[in-house]
């Protein structure tokens, strides 16, 4: 018997898969012909809202289906634009239709949960199909219950998941993010007693010089490890540049005069994705500085920085998984430009 769509869409994180992911899963499955999962946030750093990989994510929801119904899934991995909706909807549009060809039969399944899911009205042509809240289960709660009491979520999450998050309890990636978890909790307790949510401010700088990129590696949590823009957080007593340009000096010892730092500031922009950073709110003034071609100028990570070195654009591409909060996409921001 033929279904009501030829195709179904359903954008997720799955971080991890829940029972009320599984629910939708097996509900487009038995309205659609072909269901693509779109895998969201593909390709960013790991850290305690994404722990898992896109590789892993796959195949847990591939474990949990049965061969007739993996006939009928498609995985489609698709990173995130912090900054563009449309730039993500474009790549979106394109790699569905890549699948679907001319069809017009084609239903999106999601449930509004909140806010964050603003996105589902992004896509008119589609049918959109209200899943309903399945037992009032998400992903956040098992995430915090899992790294903070060191526990396997049992019920509320299918057996391979299950199984999964088992034998990740023995890892050092599992390890690695429960101390982080215990670090941005101790952090937002400390701040839990201001009158108001705190809003920081930090700079960051992007500076460029013959195709490479100076990047530092982060020493503390968090983010310990990952690769990152020179930058942190505005001291009371001075502006934006200087801040950015001590913050670079601090943390790289870069080997230019800061009067020719100065003169080479080609642009900036305020980042303010309001879920850009684990910590709390954090908005970030970025400046985009571009040097005169020629030898890499000297440099050397120290103060919050374990490692600094210039990175060239391409390699940059090939480890953006490592790179820290939304620091890829600002560099993408400024480089894009010129
Ligand atoms: P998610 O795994 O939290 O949820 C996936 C879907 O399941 C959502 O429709 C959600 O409402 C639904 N769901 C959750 N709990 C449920 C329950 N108990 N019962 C029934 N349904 C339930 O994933 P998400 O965070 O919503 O994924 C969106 C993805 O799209 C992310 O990767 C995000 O970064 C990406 N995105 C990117 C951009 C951009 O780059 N510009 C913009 C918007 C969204």
């Amino acid at each position: 018997m033929s279904k009501e769509y030829q195709f179904g869409v359903y954008i997720g994180r799955f971080q991890p898969c829940h029972n009320g992911h599984w629910q939708t899963i097996e509900l487009a499955l038995s309205k659609v012909e072909r269901l693509i999962i779109v895998l969201g946030s593909h390709r960013v750093a790991m850290d305690i809202r994404n722990p898992w990989t896109t590789a892993e994510r796959a195949d847990l929801i591939k474990q949990c289906l049965s061969a007739e119904q993996q006939a009928q899934v498609t995985f489609l991995p698709m990173r995130d634009w912090l900054y563009s909706d449309n730039l993500w909807l474009t790549a979106i549009q394109q790699q569905v239709s890549e699948i679907t060809g001319e069809s017009d039969s084609i239903a999106i399944f999601g449930h509004h949960k909140d806010s964050s899911s603003y996105y589902l009205d992004l896509f008119p042509q589609w049918k959109f199909i209200e899943t309903g809240n399945y037992a009032k289960l998400n992903s956040t709660n098992i995430r915090e219950a899992y790294f903070s009491h060191q526990q396997c979520p049992t019920d509320n999450v299918p057996p391979a998941v299950h199984d999964f998050l088992k034998t990740f309890l023995n890892t050092d990636r599992y390890q690695t993010l429960c101390q982080e978890f215990q670090f941005l909790k101790k952090y937002q307790e400390i701040w839990s007693v201001a009158p108001y949510p705190p809003i920081f401010v930090t700079t960051d700088v992007v500076v460029v010089q013959s195709g490479h990129v100076l990047v530092v590696r982060r020493k503390a949590s968090p983010g310990k490890g990952l690769i990152a823009l020179p930058g942190g957080f505005l001291q009371p007593d001075e502006t934006i540049v200087d801040g950015m340009l001590r913050e670079l000096k601090e943390e790289t010892r870069l080997k230019v005069p800061a009067a020719v730092l100065k003169g080479s500031i080609v642009d900036s922009y305020v980042f303010d994705n309001p879920g850009r950073s684990l910590r709390g709110r954090t908005i970030t003034h970025a400046y985009f500085i571009q040097l005169k071609s020629g030898e890499l100028p000297q440099v050397k990570g120290s103060d919050d920085a374990e490692k600094a070195w210039w990175m060239s654009l391409a390699d940059l591409y090939a480890h953006e998984d490592r790179i820290y909060e939304d620091h890829f996409q600002i560099i993408q921001h400024f480089i894009s430009k010129v």
